[in-house]
């Protein structure tokens, strides 16, 4: 065990993870692995064979069937001593506050920007740390919004954000990705905060080269404008 593991608190956790594709695949698991106590894993999609380069959850006979049953059945054989649940629900704007309720953390594994908004107002309403992850071609991005302390995703709208959506995805990188979200959730889970809030990093996989980048609130952020100013760091 590595020095500062606390298997307790991660036992206790209750984590939602929305999307269990290459990003959500790869951080359940490792959630899954570290005995995170409950897990939430709502997906509404089914595998299809463009998935198979990066979602190492399902293989060629998972083709057609629910990810989310199939993830939770694949999670729970890894740890039968945790609890899972599977939601085939389609993330909306109504629903994401009761698909929330009640978890200390929400991991994004979503593959649009419209739906990570949604989980993201929801993240804010409820007080919910949000971990954010996306990847698209060679570009993986990485954030912990944890409101109302830090700026939230809507505050660092750009271009690069707004691309065109569901964008073919370099398979390797979705694995880089969605294990530094397991990473920033199991050390928020274990000692309650992460070391580099309002920072966004870029991954670049086709240089190998990482970069950070720090943000602030927006002031006229739609979602959160209204809360205190953020600072680089809490
Ligand atoms: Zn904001």
């Amino acid at each position: 065990m590595v020095d500062g593991w606390n298997q307790e608190r991660l036992k206790r956790a209750r984590v939602l993870v929305v999307g269990v594709g290459g990003l959500g695949g790869v951080s359940a698991t490792y959630l899954a692995g570290a005995g995170v106590g409950y897990l939430r894993l709502c997906d509404s999609d089914k595998v299809e064979l463009s998935n198979l380069n990066r979602q190492m959850l399902y293989t060629a006979a998972d083709i057609g069937k629910p990810k989310a049953l199939l993830a939770a059945r694949r999670l729970s054989a890894q740890n039968p001593e945790i609890e899972i649940e599977a939601m085939l629900d389609t993330l909306t704007e109504a629903n994401a506050g009761e698909l929330a309720s009640g978890c200390d953390l929400i991991v994004d594994g979503l593959d649009n920007h419209a739906d990570r908004l949604k989980l993201n107002k929801a993240s804010f309403d409820l007080k919910i740390p949000y971990v954010y992850g996306a990847v698209r071609e060679w570009l993986g991005q990485l954030s912990f919004f944890n409101p109302p302390k830090t700026a939230c995703l809507a505050c660092l709208m750009s271009g690069e954000l707004n691309a065109p959506e569901r964008t073919p995805v370099f398979g390797a990188l979705a694995a880089v990705v969605g294990s530094l979200q397991a990473t920033l959730a199991l050390k928020y889970l274990m000692t309650g905060e992460i070391p580099d809030a309002n920072t966004l990093l870029i991954f670049r996989a086709d240089t190998i080269v990482f970069e950070k980048v720090t943000f602030v609130r927006r002031p006229g952020c739609a979602v959160c404008g209204k809360a205190a100013p953020s600072g680089p760091r809490r």
